[in-house]
């Protein structure tokens, strides 16, 4: 599979029309029995947060709780996209409580760039909350229980091919080799050793830091100083054709869920 090489200093792939992606997601939240909380406004658009109970706790017997998020860059299609095919397959482990914020920056697809409407960068902002919609999403948040493990739902202008962060501080279940074999399937890995300045190898990066050091957070440090002590951050490459980039964040999605319920 080849790059398309279209992206030179930023994205210039495929957009998508946001209003018709939260209708859509709104749909097919509502018809798979999700329930659908509006936590905060952005421009015109609502921030939703999703809510799908449990279906069976009986084996094992309580519930796995993930949380999962996407589109709070707006040139990154892929993420609003890999939420909506994730809830019209409606393909959990039915031990699953999920929380899902499928759009964190909907104006930022309105206007195709990763920043919301006044410049900010919303994935730099949980630790000084300085944007209302930070804001909005972290009270949301603090108001969520405990997760045993979150996915964030990224893509990389720049990247040779999918990688992903793991923060897995206790050293528990592989999450990322799991999702790296089986995204590996169906979207070239990033072979880099070095990617966005850091080490990585099979297209893994462990950041391996102490969030309190970094003056700026991006939602996954809020998410494991205070609500997760195990996830990942999936980076699908924008280079590539958009349906390989969002098969390629839901069969991660999958194969990360799919591991803590091995049927
Ligand atoms: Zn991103």
């Amino acid at each position: 599979m080849e790059q398309l090489g279209k992206n030179h200093g930023g994205y210039h792939g495929e957009t998508i029309e946001v209003h018709a992606v939260l209708r859509d997601l709104g749909i097919a939240a509502q018809q798979q029995g999700w329930m659908v909380e509006t936590f905060g406004q952005q421009g015109g658009f609502d921030l939703i947060a999703l809510h799908r109970a449990p279906v069976s706790i009986s084996h094992p017997p309580s519930p796995l709780r993930f949380y999962l998020s996407s589109g709070i860059h707006g040139d990154e299609p892929a993420g609003p996209l890999a939420a909506l095919r994730l809830l019209r397959e409606n393909d959990w482990p039915p031990n699953a409580e999920l929380w899902f914020c499928p759009c964190l920056n909907p104006m930022g697809f309105r206007l195709n760039r990763r920043e919301n409407p006044d410049g900010k960068d919303l994935n730099r902002d949980y630790r000084h909350l300085a944007t209302a919609e930070v804001r909005a999403h972290f009270a949301w948040l603090e108001r969520q229980p405990r997760f045993d493990a979150y996915l964030c739902l990224h893509e990389d202008w720049e990247a040779h091919g999918f990688y992903l962060y793991e923060q897995n501080p206790d050293g528990r279940l592989a999450l990322a080799e799991t999702i790296i074999k089986a995204v590996q399937k169906v979207c070239p890995i990033d072979p880099s050793e070095v990617i966005e300045d850091r080490p990585a190898k099979d297209g893994i990066i462990r950041p391996n830091l102490d969030p309190n050091t970094r003056p700026q957070w991006a939602e996954a440090f809020y998410l494991i100083m205070n609500k997760s002590r195990l996830g990942c951050t999936l980076e699908a490459p924008s280079d590539f054709p958009l349906p390989v980039r969002v098969n390629a964040l839901v069969t991660g999605v999958n194969a990360a869920l799919k591991s803590f319920n091995p049927v």
